[in-house]
């Protein structure tokens, strides 16, 4: 009989579990609330916070609320978003996750420090990620973002850079890019400051997806099409285990992934209900009976 387990350390982040659990309970106190943007890249969770009331607006719908309750998820905002909040009297549930503000205030501070002798400040993440769109804005809008090893050639070699990452990237990749920036700046003389931001979350995970990727034979990785943390994990277990398969619902579940099969687990990223990990669990029990 096949064995199917979930993995222990799955489901969200305390980040996004806050902001979620913040939004049940004012929706189940009865108040109409809007979010702004998707509160977590996982469209069915977004679906089932959509079902019990949360309204979700994008930031040019935004721009036109007056007099309205606005939860901000954990990603973190650009500096905008409050302003608008203000003019608008709009009341602001801020639930941006307490390591973003945190890496958005050091941002601000290496910014403040280095437009003042011509340095620049470089994120290692992907540009449209609201994250790093929030990040960014704290630099005047003009860190340099990059988002793997091939785009550092954005950087600008004579003159100092202060190095950050996306929290939600691969530790081993942002060490190969630091490395890289690292034999640039040298050449050129220019002072490099790397600071690692990459959540402890994050990096429990990939150790306990490893672990879990080793000691079954299949890994169904479930996960949002557009999570960076998804892609990043999947990444991982992919090189460790070949029968990892990505999937975002039931029923992208194929039968023939469980012939032969005795061990398998269902994880996923930081931003996976377990709901759904439980749901995928029980359809892959009932197609192999
Ligand atoms: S991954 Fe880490 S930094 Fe990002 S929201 Fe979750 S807990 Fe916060």
């Amino acid at each position: 009989m096949m064995n199917v387990i979930i993995d222990k350390d799955a489901g969200f982040c305390f980040g996004v579990r806050n902001s979620i659990s913040v939004a049940e309970e004012l929706v189940a106190k009865g108040e109409n609330i809007k979010c702004l943007g998707q509160i977590v890249h996982n469209d069915k969770e977004v679906s089932r916070l959509r079902a019990l009331g949360v309204e979700f607006v994008s930031f040019e719908e935004y721009k036109n609320l007056k007099n309205e309750t606005v939860l901000l998820r954990a990603h973190g905002e650009i500096p905008e978003t409050y302003e608008i909040a203000k003019q608008n009297n709009l009341k602001i549930i801020d639930t941006t996750c307490p390591i973003v503000s945190s890496l958005q205030k050091k941002v601000l501070c290496s910014w403040e420090e280095l437009s003042e002798r011509g340095g620049q400040i470089v994120i290692y993440g992907q540009k449209e990620h609201p994250e790093v769109k929030g990040l960014k804005a704290q630099a005047g809008g003009e860190a340099i973002i990059v988002n793997d090893i091939n785009e550092i050639f954005k950087i600008d070699f004579t003159k100092d850079i202060h190095l950050f990452s996306q929290t939600t990237k691969n530790k081993k990749s942002f060490e190969n890019i630091i490395r890289s920036i690292k034999i640039e700046a040298d050449k050129n003389s220019v002072q490099l400051y790397s600071n690692s931001s990459i959540c402890r979350q994050v990096v429990n995970r990939e150790v306990s997806i490893i672990n879990m990727a080793k000691t079954n034979d299949v890994v169904i990785f479930v996960a949002g099409k557009n999570s960076s943390n998804g892609k990043t994990l999947f990444e991982i277990c992919k090189s460790v285990n070949e029968k990892s398969h990505y999937i975002s619902s039931v029923d992208e579940l194929e039968t023939n992934w469980f012939k032969g099969i005795d061990n398998v687990v269902v994880t996923g990223s930081t931003s996976s209900p377990l709901w759904l990990l439980e749901d995928i669990k029980e359809e892959i029990l009932r197609i192999c009976i």
